[in-house]
């Protein structure tokens, strides 16, 4: 029997209700998990706990692989029309639903109301472009190739396909993964970050609700023995990871030992040059909202800013601006950057801000101190900018994944671009120019698969792909778009022959004739 996972029962009125537990996926119905330990998910600007996550077992998370097997034939076989319109209502509900799921992702995430908005639109976008997949998925033909002879080839699924989500996107990255290997025939088995699982699980009651039978989507919950799990398992032939590169590579070498196909997105240290011909004012706010957004929990935040020439007098009023922004719970209507996801991860961060001071950094902005009223036990942290910062530090070769600028200098935009392709990332970079040959000079000599010119998170919408390149991306097909597709597909090739003359018996290779 389906149900709703935070529909509990509720607790004796003296007692403070206990935090419902999150319920897996298996076979098209919710349930609890059996696991004996569980993870608190915790609401970043309170401390709260808002629910509790299981380390579902081994038995659970076969139940979870077979069910998808199972689902896959009949699935398969549905036609890609209707696996379409499957996709078409689960927009809608989407639509429909974005108000709840906004709401989940900032309890659980912390990030501000409309930017948990923008999460969910940019995944919705994938689901609406997964609608066309007939089109996407077409084969090949060639006629004739030999006389009376032709062939074609046709894209089809895999089989089950696993997907590992990371904390910072709730919603667009489980979105960038299953609807599209669904819609393509596959079957799934998804685990949502044990921080945040709250959006993977509505996503699919709206897809169940939206038509996807049975089996056909899972979801198992845990930590590094569900993520082993997938790896290991025989029925799994594929597996789309995003998150940090300790774990994707760890992934991606585990799961190719398997002969699995692998997509890994990965860590980023992104870099916003700014010449001396750009717009100052836009590319001033640019720079605040790409580098604080999200508190700079994003994979394609700009979080290091070359200043080339005499840009760097922009700094005061960059400074300026960042101090202008509201910190607080990403409930409250007039917030520009929530809590950072864990005490952890705020720890962390602070001691990268330390590490730029020791190391001979200026700290222009220091928002480590920041108390915000009414949530004084969030994980806040405010816009912090540190200037002067050179490639040997450790605050500029560390990926630090929180609101935190790291500015250098350059005297030249060749020496620029010699720092930006120095680092071993490639997620994305950007350019602040009035220069059309600058600007070009910049797509065509960054190593970034991601280029921005003038625009400071360029994300590619669904048609294209997430390119990132470098240490931030392992495989070769990457996420939605075209390349999504043929992740998700194998190619088989037909060679046919209607003749109605008699062919003689000839032992040689056949060749064109
Ligand atoms: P993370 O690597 O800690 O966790 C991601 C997933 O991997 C989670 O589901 C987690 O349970 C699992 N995991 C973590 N450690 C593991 C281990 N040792 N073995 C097996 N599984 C493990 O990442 P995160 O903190 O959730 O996300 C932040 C990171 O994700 C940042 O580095 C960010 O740049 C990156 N990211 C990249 C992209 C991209 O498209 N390139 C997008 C978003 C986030």
């Amino acid at each position: 029997t389906r149900s709703c996972w935070f529909s509990m029962s509720p607790e004796p009125s003296t007692h403070q209700p206990k935090p419902p537990k999150v319920q897996n996926l298996i076979g098209g119905s919710f349930v609890d998990s059996k696991a004996s330990s569980y993870i608190d998910v915790i609401n970043p600007a309170t401390q709260e706990v808002v629910s509790q996550v299981p380390l579902t077992t081994n038995e659970e998370f076969k139940a979870a692989v077979s069910a998808a097997k199972q689902a896959f034939p009949s699935w398969r076989n549905t036609p890609i029309t209707t696996r379409q319109r499957v996709m078409l209502k689960f927009q809608e509900l989407i639509r429909k639903n974005m108000d709840k799921l906004a709401m989940n992702i900032t309890t659980e995430q912390g990030k501000t109301l409309k930017d948990a908005h923008g999460d969910i639109f940019r995944g919705l976008e994938v689901v609406e472009h997964a609608c066309g997949m007939a089109t996407l998925q077409m084969g090949e033909y060639v006629p004739n190739v030999s006389n009376g002879v032709d062939t074609y080839s046709v894209r089809e699924p895999l089989g089950v396909c696993a997907g590992i989500c990371p904390f910072n996107f709730p919603a667009m990255i489980p979105l960038w993964m299953f609807p599209v290997a669904v819609t393509c025939g596959n079957t799934y088995v998804q685990k949502p970050s044990e921080k945040d699982p709250g959006a993977s699980v509505i996503l699919a009651e709206l897809a169940m609700e939206a038509g996807l039978p049975d089996g056909v989507l899972n979801i198992v919950h845990g930590t590094n023995d569900t993520v082993n799990a997938i790896c290991d398992d025989d029925d799994i032939r594929a597996v789309s990871f995003v998150g940090s590169n300790t774990a994707g590579m760890h992934i991606y070498a585990r799961a190719a030992a398997k002969g699995k196909r692998i997509q890994s997105n990965m860590g980023a240290k992104n870099h916003g040059v700014v010449m001396p011909d750009a717009s100052v004012d836009a590319t001033l706010n640019a720079l605040l909202a790409a580098g604080f957004g999200a508190a700079g929990q994003r994979c394609m935040a700009l979080s290091t800013v070359v200043f080339v020439g005499n840009s760097k007098s922009w700094e005061d009023k960059l400074v300026e601006r960042a101090k202008a922004l509201k910190v607080t719970c990403g409930t409250e209507p007039d917030a520009d950057l929530g809590p950072v996801i864990s005490k952890q991860a705020k720890e962390r961060i602070c001691r990268l801000i330390q590490s730029g001071v020791d190391d001979g950094a200026k700290l222009l902005l220091d928002g480590r101190n920041i108390v915000v009223p009414g949530y004084e036990k969030g994980n806040f942290i405010g816009p912090t900018i540190l200037s002067g910062v050179t490639p040997d530090m450790e605050c500029y070769k560390e990926e630090i994944f929180g609101p935190v600028l790291v500015c250098m200098e350059a005297n030249s935009f060749d020496e620029a671009i010699e720092i930006l392709n120095r680092n071993k990332y490639g997620n994305g970079a950007a350019i602040f120019t009035s220069s059309g040959a600058a600007a070009r000079k910049f797509q065509m000599e960054i190593e970034a698969g991601q280029i921005g010119i003038n625009v400071p998170i360029p994300v590619p919408l669904p048609f294209f792909s997430f390119t990132g390149n470098k240490a931030s991306f392992a495989g070769d097909l990457n996420f939605y778009g075209k390349a999504g597709v043929d992740f998700f597909t194998q190619i088989k090739t037909v060679t046919q022959q209607w003749k109605d003359i008699p062919t003689s018996v000839s032992l040689a290779m056949p060749t064109s004739q």
